[in-house]
């Protein structure tokens, strides 16, 4: 059983690294004002409480026993697909595995054919297809938006709430007059699962696994954090050089096929005009740099677009986002994907860090799957806005 701890540290930064290797730190240290929270192995409880203690260190216990929480998201999601059997409704509001979220956007391709088509841009490690929705009704050559979720697979909540965003993007075209008019200018590419074989590890060994499932030579530890793993301050701070640690960087940049896939589209496609990425959790809404701590040229105007789509996600349900860059608001982190991006020449380049803020952190329930989305969608779309309305 695994317990999870938050401490409130104020020189965590020292401790952290003999720590590192055998705790899985959910929240690393950042702000020395702000909590950590840790999961800590059972067989480690002992000499991490005596640790902790012996550096007066304070700390409270989160969730004592995480195998709870873990047998009733498992228990829901068998419900689920009870109730999911012999019906044509996809339920939106539920976690599913890698094979019914396919499933699922089979079903809307077919559903909406004249505006959405999946299209395979190549294969995971393990050979599993990567798939993108594209939502387009014509033209040819037209500048889109990326939008992807899941690059870390235990953040179950991103997949959940991008596959209600296909939904939500396929119905609303037609219906609602800033979704008509974005799509009848721009496409959108959405990849709902970035990291499909640590999504299908995530459901049948290991609930908490992050990384990509490649092998690393001359480790027994398996997978690169594969948000750590572009070309963009690739190797330098916030990213590991060790092969168990969580935040891995990789032998290379790129060295992960899903995250080369990515890049190979977004070269391809060559008028990509903003990129957008779901994490979890924090709620963040963080714009470039993380590798490093001076701010972008269009520092004025991401912050601008980043506060406005914070206020519109809020104005739902209260839920409060801080807004800005990766390093002045995390920590300084290399090799991801938003640093690429922005530094390739996509201004529009956010990542969210969505519900919530630490109570359920990677297990929130199924019952804010909706919820989440629905507030989500109304930042994205203020984004999506302005993007539509300034793309150059
Ligand atoms: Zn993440």
């Amino acid at each position: 059983s695994n317990m999870r701890l938050i401490l409130f540290f104020s020189a965590l930064a020292g401790a952290s690294w003999c720590l590192e290797t055998f705790l899985d730190f959910w929240l690393h240290p950042s702000n020395p004002a702000l909590p950590v929270d840790i999961r800590v192995p059972f067989p480690s409880l002992q000499p991490v409480k005596v640790f902790l203690e012996s550096h007066h260190i304070e700390y409270s216990i989160l969730l004592e026993d995480l195998q709870v929480e873990k047998k009733e998201e498992k228990q829901e999601m068998v419900n689920n697909q009870r109730r999911e059997r012999g019906t044509s409704n996809f339920n939106y509001g539920a976690y599913h595995p890698l094979e019914s979220i396919y499933a699922a956007l089979d079903d809307l391709a077919a559903e909406y054919p004249s505006l959405v088509s999946k299209q395979e841009i190549g294969e995971s490690y393990e050979k599993r297809p990567m798939y993108i929705l594209k939502f387009s009704t014509g033209g040819t050559s037209r500048s889109a938006i990326w939008l992807d979720a899941g690059i870390h697979s235990r953040e179950w909540i991103t997949q959940a709430t991008a596959l209600w965003t296909a939904q939500k993007i396929a119905s609303e075209y037609g219906n609602n007059p800033s979704v008509t008019s974005l799509l009848n200018r721009m496409d959108i590419f959405l990849l709902v699962v970035t990291n499909p074989d640590g999504y299908a590890f995530t459901h049948t060994n290991n609930r908490m696994w992050r990384k990509t499932r490649s092998k690393n030579s001359g480790s027994l530890c398996v997978g690169v954090d594969p948000n750590r793993n572009w070309d963009a301050g690739f190797g330098g701070p916030g990213a590991s050089t060790n092969p168990c640690s969580e935040s891995y960087h990789g032998p290379s940049a790129n060295s992960e096929v899903e995250v080369k896939n990515v890049v190979n589209f977004i070269k391809s496609h060559g008028k990509i005009k903003a990129f957008l990425t779901l994490h979890s959790y924090s709620q963040l809404l963080l714009f470039p740099f993380g590798y490093k701590c001076t701010n972008p040229a269009d520092y004025n105007e991401l912050d601008t677009v980043g506060k406005a789509a914070a206020s519109a996600l809020a104005s739902l349900y209260g839920t409060t986002y801080k807004v800005g860059t990766i390093c002045s608001t995390i920590y300084q982190a290399s090799g991801g994907s938003i640093d690429w991006s922005y530094d390739y020449g996509i201004k529009y380049s956010f990542a969210f860090e969505l519900r919530d803020t630490g109570r359920y952190g990677f297990l929130l329930p199924a019952s804010q799957i909706i919820p989440t989305a629905e507030e989500t969608w109304l930042g994205l779309l203020k984004i999506m806005e302005h993007v539509r309305d300034n793309q150059s």
